[in-house]
């Protein structure tokens, strides 16, 4: 009796993830959706009826119905890079230039992809079956955001045909222009805000916590590229055909390009007709064909070598100049900020705008009550770019630049050779000391979970906290009368400071918010330092000796350890217990100190990355092409010839990773 119903379920769910495939890859259904909402039916209720034979990733989960309190942290099995732009032609053909140099010959192919707009997802599949989905994040770690990325149709939840044990895929989730102005024109019915653009609603429906909710948004997923620990295929074309194979909803829009005038054809096109596509693309993504040549050319810290956005020159518009406020960050640096008339640009109302500086607005020569030229480039808040001088009525006067903070009052200053005012009342200015908390907690520094933005300005105003180190002293008898705040989130607040204690030195490094001072910057500091007080005993002479260390970090870094106010902080941090020094595991070995690795090709055992973090472990530095300063090159499977001859030219050792790992041992 249960056999047949475990039978039948089966039957079920296999003919629903079937008409699913059918229906939203490969574009051709074969049943009507009535007949299809039949079957979903009768499966939903046999699997009420029978929850013993729950599938972790059944055809029912479309509906949605799980809830997701809070977002698990994910750190993804292989980092999710961003890409670097180019506007034009010049730069592409720089691009290929150094793409040439570093692979050592002229003719290089492509792929030109769409550049969809929408939230970036990262899926991992299991056994062929959908394990989960994590949000870009930081690129090192997301947020777990399954539940909900399974109710999206166009993601397959188990594959077809043979496919590897496990892999990541990466692609799009996105909301075509069609459901997002439906969903607007309910909301606008229910006398709601209707939402500012597609791609904010994309990825804010990713987080909602109810995924019932987001199974009735119409959001749909591209997915382009899947990663393994070896390569799954050899080209990115190839990679594309093969995750249509096993099931996945590819852009139907790319192209091979065998050299630049090709890609340009390509750009020009979409171009011209991206407003007739059903969902927005901000650009075009070019990447180098072949996997071998990609995986040659590697990542800088930010973004893959072997890949460029190009992206459109974008829309601009004219509306009214209201008013400017001025916003002091961080830093103290003074931006001033353009209250405008609300606009329609690029799918999104624009209120405010940036005007970068005082030499701007002087040469812009922008006046309240102009009419501005508005535009939306890279950069989250649009710019203004110009003035409509004939549309101006007589009365208006010269904008005048703030003389002092418009928080604290104090004298403004510039400093030679930058365009930016700074207030230096950094010790006594709200919105820098803010700031600097703020910065302190995110997540890329300390990550203390229970704390937000708005929780430091109430914590500010409360006179509870006037620099970081005031974090810890907090306590939960202070916490719990504040506005909004309950006995749990003190708790948590109280426990997340707590742990952040655990936080290894270059991330406190870098949440200390010293200027210049990345988070690149802060790891190779932490490194070479080892704790805050050699590192606070380094001159700037001592500190330009470090690689990539230049004179304008180095004299910030000189300057930030030499103000006694931060002396404070920094002892009070080191009673909390707060590390300020490397621990045993992370201080590195110096085997490898002074040599210089260039990596080339594929490894029997280790990947690259692994490669990688076991030279600089070890004390090696790793650079991109062969040179007379290189010590060695771990040469893998399909290393390309003329590296090869290059490095035999230049008498240089070829170790295999077996040699390596030797040497190291
Ligand atoms: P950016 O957000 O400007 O750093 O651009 C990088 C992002 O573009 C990636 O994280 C992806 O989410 C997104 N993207 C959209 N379409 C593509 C595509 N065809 N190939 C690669 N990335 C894409
Ligand atoms: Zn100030």
């Amino acid at each position: 009796m249960m056999d047949s119903i475990a039978i039948k379920i089966n039957s079920l769910r296999k003919k629903l993830h079937d008409h699913n495939h059918h229906y939203y890859v490969l574009d051709c259904p074969l049943i009507s959706d009535y007949e299809f909402d039949q079957l979903l039916n009768e499966l939903i209720e046999l699997e009420e009826r029978y929850p013993e034979y729950y599938d972790l990733n059944s055809p029912s989960l479309r509906v949605g119905g799980a809830v997701t309190k809070n977002f698990k942290t994910v750190r993804h099995d292989f980092q999710m890079y961003s890409l670097d732009n180019s506007y034009d032609l010049d730069d592409l053909k720089e691009w290929e230039n150094r793409l040439r140099k570093q692979l050592g010959r002229n003719e290089i192919t492509y792929t030109c992809e769409l550049k969809f707009d929408g939230a970036s997802i990262s899926i991992t599949y299991e056994n062929g079956e959908l394990f989960r989905a994590v949000t870009r994040g930081d690129g090192v770690q997301g947020d777990d955001v399954t539940e909900n990325v399974k109710t999206i149709p166009t993601v397959p939840l188990k594959l077809r045909g043979k496919v590897p044990q496990r892999f990541d895929i990466r692609g799009e989730i996105i909301l075509p222009y069609k459901g997002f102005q439906a969903m607007n024109n309910e909301r606008i019915s229910r006398g709601e805000e209707p939402y500012m653009n597609p791609r904010n609603t994309a990825s804010g429906s990713l987080k909602l916590q109810d995924s019932s909710l987001v199974a009735q948004r119409p959001l749909e997923c591209y997915l382009y590229q899947a990663i393994a620990s070896h390569p799954l295929y050899t080209t990115q074309w190839e990679g594309l055909q093969l995750a249509q194979s096993w099931g996945f909803h590819v852009p139907q829009h790319f192209i091979q390009a065998d050299n630049l005038e090709e890609v340009l054809t390509f750009i020009n096109h979409w171009d011209q007709n991206r407003k007739n596509l059903p969902y927005e693309i901000d650009g075009i993504v070019i990447k180098v064909n072949k996997i071998e040549d990609q995986i040659e050319l590697g990542y800088t810290a930010k973004a893959p070598r072997w890949a460029m956005a190009y992206k459109f020159k974008a829309d601009s518009v004219s509306t009214r100049l209201h008013s400017v406020d001025f916003q002091v960050g961080r830093t103290g640096a003074i931006t001033p900020v353009a209250n405008l008339e609300p606009v329609l640009l690029g799918g999104t109302v624009v209120k405010r705008a940036s005007l970068h500086n005082a030499d701007q607005i002087a040469k812009l020569d922008v006046r309240i009550g102009d009419i501005v030229q508005v535009e939306k480039g890279g950069e989250i808040i649009p710019k203004i770019i110009g003035v409509s001088i004939s549309e101006r009525p007589h009365d208006l006067t010269p904008l005048r630049y703030i003389d002092c903070c418009p928080s604290c009052g104090s004298l403004l200053q510039r400093i030679d050779g930058e365009a930016q005012h700074y207030c230096i009342n950094t010790s006594g200015c709200s919105p820098q000391i803010v700031g600097r908390i703020q910065h302190f907690i995110s997540r890329k520094a300390m990550d203390i979970e229970g704390l937000g933005a708005e929780t430091i300005q109430l914590l500010h105003e409360n006179n509870l906290v006037q620099d970081y180190s005031d974090l810890y002293r907090l306590t939960k008898d202070q916490l719990i009368p504040l506005e909004r705040m309950a006995e749990k989130s003190s708790e948590n607040i109280i426990r997340g400071v707590e742990s952040s204690k655990q936080i290894p030195f270059e991330r406190v490094l870098y949440g200390l918010g010293i200027r210049y001072v990345g988070q690149t910057v802060a790891k190779i500091l932490a490194h070479h330092f080892k704790n805050s007080s050699s590192l606070s005993l380094a001159t700037v002479e001592e500190l330009v000796e470090v690689d990539e260390i230049g004179d304008r970090i180095a004299r910030s870094v000189v300057d930030f350890f030499n103000n006694p106010h931060h002396q404070l902080i920094l002892q009070r941090l080191e009673q909390f217990g707060v590390q300020l020094k490397l621990n045993e595991s992370e201080q590195k070995s110096t085997l490898l100190s002074g040599k210089r690795f260039v990596i080339s090709g594929v490894f029997p055992t280790i990947s690259r990355e692994e490669l990688k973090s076991l030279i600089e472990l070890n004390g090696g530095k790793i650079v991109s092409s062969i040179s007379s300063k290189t010590s060695y090159v771990v040469a893998g499977d399909n290393m390309g010839p003329s590296k090869k001859n290059k490095a035999h030219a230049l008498n240089i050792p070829l170790l295999t990773e077996q040699d390596f790992l030797l040497m190291i041992q």
